[in-house]
C-alpha cells in the first residue's frame, strides 16, 4: 500500500531521486514471515522511510542531486542507515534537495524541482524539500534529512510536519556527505512528535567512527513524552519578532504561545543581541568548510568525469566546471576567498570569534529560560522562482534558523496553524541534549 502512495503522489510531488520499491517489498515479506513466526521485532519493524539524497545507502544510488555525483553508488551505510535497518525500517527511496544541501526551496537540484504537497506551484522548503514532501505527502512515514543552517526546520515548515535539528554530536554524520562539517546534522521528519522521539532513539548515540560525535548518555526520548510543561519556562527572543517577519506568521505563532501559556508555561521576552551577525558569519564558515569539503570531487576517483580532455589538469577543471551547479559554484569561490592568505584573519577568523559570541548570547538565554521560541521561517512557503534570482534574498529563509547552528545547540519545527492555508512553522531551541524537553513541549502543545 505504502508503495502504491509513493507512485500516486510521485507525478505530482517528485520528492523521490531514486526508488527503491522492489527491494522494499521483499524487505516488506520479510517482515511478514517474521511476525507469522512469532519472532522478536525491532522499534521501526516494517516501517516506511525514505532518506535525502546525501546519506549514504549500499548499492542505493547517493547523488546529493548534483551532476557530479549522479552515478556514484557507494560501498557502505552510513551510520544512521545502519541503525535504522537494525530498528526495522524499510527503505523506500532517496530523495530530491538542493544541490550539496545548498538552498532553501530544493529548486538547486541539478535533477528537477520538487513541489509542496500543500499546493504544488510553492517550493516545499530546502535543502530537505524532497525530505518534507514524501512526509507531507504520506510517501514514508518519516524520512531524514540533514541541517546544515535551516535545512531540516524550514522545509518541515514549509511542508506542516515535525522537523529535528538535533544538537551537534548526538547523531553521527558518518557516511553524510559532508557540507559544513561544523555544522551538519542528521535529523527526522515526521507527521507527529512521537513518531519523532521514536526516531531520534534510533538514531541518536555515540558513534566511534564520527570524531566529533558526543560521549554522553542519550535518554529515551519517546519515554519521557506526555509529562507537564507546568512552570517551564519559554524565552522569546525579541530579535525573531522584529520587522522581517511576516505578520501573518506572527499572529499564528502568538496564537502558539497562548496555548503554551494556557498549559501552565511562563512566558517572558529575552534577547540574543548577536542575532543580525549569524547570516554574514555563517556565509563566511558555511561556504569555507564547503570549499575544503569539496575539493575531493575530482573526476577520478568516483563521480562524473568530462568527456572531452587532453590533459589531466583540463580534466579536473571541465569535470567541475560541468559537474557543479550555480550555487555550489558561487559558495567555493566565497569559501577559497575567505579562506585565501591575506584575507583568513579579517573574514575566517574574525567570523569564529563572532560565532563564540552567538553562542554566548544562547548560554545567557539558557539561565532564565528552559526553551526558547521564534517563528522557523520569517514566510510561509513562496513561490517558484521567486526567490531564484536574487542569492541575497533566498539566504534570508533561513534567518531564524541560522544561529542554532553556529551554538550548536537542538531546535525543533512543530506545525503551529496555517496563514492562507499553508503552514506555519514554530521554532523550540533548546541547551544541547535538552531533545527530549523540545519533544515533551511539542508533544503537550500538539
Ligand atoms: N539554506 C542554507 C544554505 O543554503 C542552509 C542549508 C542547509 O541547512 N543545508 O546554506
Amino acid at each position: 500500500a505504502q508503495a502504491e502512495r509513493i507512485e500516486a503522489a510521485e507525478p505530482k510531488v517528485q520528492a523521490f531521486i531514486t526508488r527503491t520499491l522492489d527491494d522494499a517489498m521483499a524487505q516488506a515479506a520479510k517482515v511478514d514471515a517474521k511476525i507469522a513466526a512469532g519472532e522478536a521485532i525491532g522499534p521501526l519493524e516494517g516501517i516506511p522511510m525514505a532518506l535525502k539524497d546525501n546519506m549514504c545507502t549500499d548499492g542505493v544510488r547517493t547523488t546529493c542531486a548534483s551532476k557530479i555525483l549522479h552515478n556514484f553508488v557507494p560501498p557502505y551505510d552510513a551510520t544512521v542507515v545502519t541503525k535504522l535497518k537494525e530498528a526495522g525500517a524499510i527503505l523506500m527511496g532517496k530523495c530530491n534537495m538542493d544541490e550539496f544541501a545548498m538552498g532553501s526551496s530544493t529548486e538547486n537540484s541539478r535533477f528537477f524541482a520538487t513541489r509542496n504537497p500543500w499546493d504544488i506551484e510553492r517550493v516545499p522548503g530546502g535543502s530537505s524539500g524532497g525530505s518534507a514532501a514524501a512526509v507531507a505527502a504520506g510517501q514514508a512515514v518519516f524520512t531524514l534529512g540533514s541541517d546544515t543552517g535551516g535545512s531540516i526546520r524550514q522545509p518541515a515548515a514549509f511542508c506542516g510536519v515535525v522537523g529535528m535539528k538535533p544538537t551537534y554530536g548526538a547523531v553521527s554524520r558518518f557516511g553524510l556527505v559532508a557540507f559544513a562539517s561544523s555544522l551538519d546534522q542528521i535529523g527526522p521528519f515526521t507527521r507527529d512528535v512521537r513518531d519523532n522521539a521514536r526516531v531520534m532513539n534510533a538514531i541518536a548515540g555515540y558513534d566511534l567512527k564520527d570524531s566529533t560525535s558526543a560521549p554522553v548518555d542519550y535518554p529515551d526520548y519517546e519515554a519521557l513524552l506526555g509529562q507537564s510543561v507546568k512552570g517551564w519556562r519559554i524565552g522569546l527572543p525579541k530579535e525573531y519578532f522584529g520587522e522581517g517577519i511576516d505578520p501573518e506568521v506572527k499572529a499564528v505563532i502568538e496564537k502558539a504561545v497562548k496555548v503554551l501559556e494556557g498549559l501552565g508555561a511562563e512566558i517572558g521576552e529575552c534577547s540574543l543581541p548577536h542575532t543580525e551577525y549569524a547570516l554574514p558569519v555563517y556565509y563566511l564558515i558555511a561556504p569555507a568548510e564547503a570549499s575544503s569539503n569539496l575539493a575531493r570531487y575530482d573526476g577520478v576517483r568516483y563521480g562524473y568525469r568530462s568527456e572531452e580532455a587532453p590533459d589531466l589538469i583540463t580534466m579536473f577543471k571541465k569535470t567541475r566546471a560541468e559537474g557543479f551547479g550555480e550555487e555550489v559554484k558561487r559558495r567555493i569561490m566565497l569559501g577559497t576567498y575567505a579562506l585565501s592568505s591575506g584575507y583568513y584573519d579579517a573574514y575566517y577568523l574574525k567570523a569564529q570569534k563572532v560565532r563564540t559570541l552567538i553562542k554566548g548570547d544562547f548560554d545567557q538565554a539558557y539561565e532564565k529560560f528552559d526553551v526558547l521560541l521564534s517563528p522557523t521561517s520569517p514566510t510561509v512557503a513562496f513561490k517558484f522562482g521567486d526567490r531564484t534570482d536574487n542569492p541575497l534574498q533566498m539566504y534570508l529563509s533561513d534567518i531564524c534558523t541560522l544561529s542554532v547552528n553556529l551554538a550548536g545547540i537542538p531546535a525543533l519545527n512543530i506545525n503551529a496553524g496555517f496563514a492562507n492555508g499553508l503552514p506555519v512553522g514554530l521554532q523550540l531551541m533548546g541547551k544541547a541534549f535538552d531533545e527530549a524537553k523540545l519533544l515533551q513541549l511539542a508533544y503537550a502543545y500538539e
